[in-house]
């Protein structure tokens, strides 16, 4: 069988294909991009051919303009295709709308990067599914054993605690654009809470695309003055990007309460730093027993970790008796998380 790093390996741009010759979410411009997914550290604008999912592309559009790339090619989940002699076929990753892990095939080696994805249940976007392989390329995130994270209609159900503990203050959640703030929206509808929920001019675009995919957010509403007073939100669900939460756009609101979705919140040293009264650990990738649970699922020969917490994963790996190896990636900041 085929060495696996005669069919990728990294480069400095990213993972390279050099049968196909193509870059699996390249960080640099490149030639040909096969994209995993919308979160800026892995689709860049500036590929001269882009192949992904149509959701992706979609995104991608809507954040850096229709010439974000010189051609762009739909690929649905579930799809075979050639590209350059290497048989290519995305499957769902379950992190954001679009996602998908890209799994690469030749000569009888099969390599599944995965891209980032998440095993809990996610009603925005098509769930996980494992992909037998040789070589399971997967990120380490939070790949370390004090990373749990709990249920999140749990973490949700402690903002409706809090709505009702303090009915005057307007509560405030941080939340990242791309996939966050859908499902931090979607949670809340699935507790059964039915009242508009508001939401910052940076996240409307991605709601409205997510909507118009037919997944139901409910009653979303601008969070927007429009000559009313911060008196108009009292008790009410704000949503805004993290960013803004520094600006004058959050202080204009009734007593606000400092509220972030994001599974860094599990640290509280970053809950603190970050001036967050309610901490809510919702993430969109896998936790330490996630992790562990899909390399059982997958049970490839070789697990390669692109970054994050790459040591203790190769690790853990090792007294599993799989082989693996850290891949030392750069550029993957996870946006998303
Ligand atoms: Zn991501």
């Amino acid at each position: 069988m085929l060495k696996p790093e005669t069919l990728l390996y990294p480069r400095p741009a990213g993972l390279y294909c050099p049968m196909g010759d193509f870059y699996v979410d390249p960080v640099r411009p490149v030639e040909r991009a096969l994209i995993t997914h919308g979160h800026s550290d892995h689709a860049r604008a500036g590929h001269a051919h882009v192949l992904a999912t149509r959701e992706t592309l979609d995104i991608m559009a809507l954040r850096y303009g229709e010439d974000f790339a010189g051609s762009k090619q739909a690929v649905a989940l579930g799809e075979s295709l050639e590209v350059g002699g290497v048989s290519v076929r995305f499957h769902p990753a379950g992190h954001v709308l679009g996602s998908a892990q890209i799994a690469l095939e030749n000569r009888g080696l099969r390599i599944v990067v995965s891209g980032d994805y998440k095993r809990r249940p996610d009603l925005t976007c098509a769930a996980f599914e494992p992909v037998p392989c040789h070589v399971f390329i997967t990120e380490a995130t939070f790949g370390l054993p004090v990373f749990h994270h709990p249920d999140p209609a749990r973490e949700i159900g402690r903002l409706l605690t809090s709505l009702t503990q303090f009915p005057e203050r307007s509560h405030l959640v941080g939340a990242y654009a791309l996939g966050k703030a859908q499902r931090v929206i979607s949670l809340i509808r699935a507790s059964g809470y039915d009242k508009p929920i508001y939401i910052h001019g940076a996240l409307a675009k991605l709601c409205d695309y997510y909507v118009c995919e037919g997944i139901d957010l409910g009653d979303l509403r601008p969070a927007t003055l429009e000559g009313r007073s911060g008196e108009h939100f009292k008790g009410a669900i704000i949503l805004g990007p993290p960013s803004a939460f520094n600006d004058r756009w959050a202080r204009r609101f009734h007593d606000p309460l400092a509220i972030f979705a994001s599974g860094w919140m599990m640290v509280r040293q970053r809950a603190k730093q970050r001036g967050v009264e309610l901490p809510l650990v919702i993430s969109d990738h896998c936790d330490w027993p996630e992790l562990q649970d899909t390399l059982r699922d997958v049970a490839p020969e070789q697990v390669w970790v692109t970054h994050g917490r790459e040591e203790a994963l190769v690790r853990w790996c090792e007294l599993q008796g799989i082989a693996a190896k850290p891949l030392h990636l750069v550029g993957y900041e996870d946006e998303g998380d």
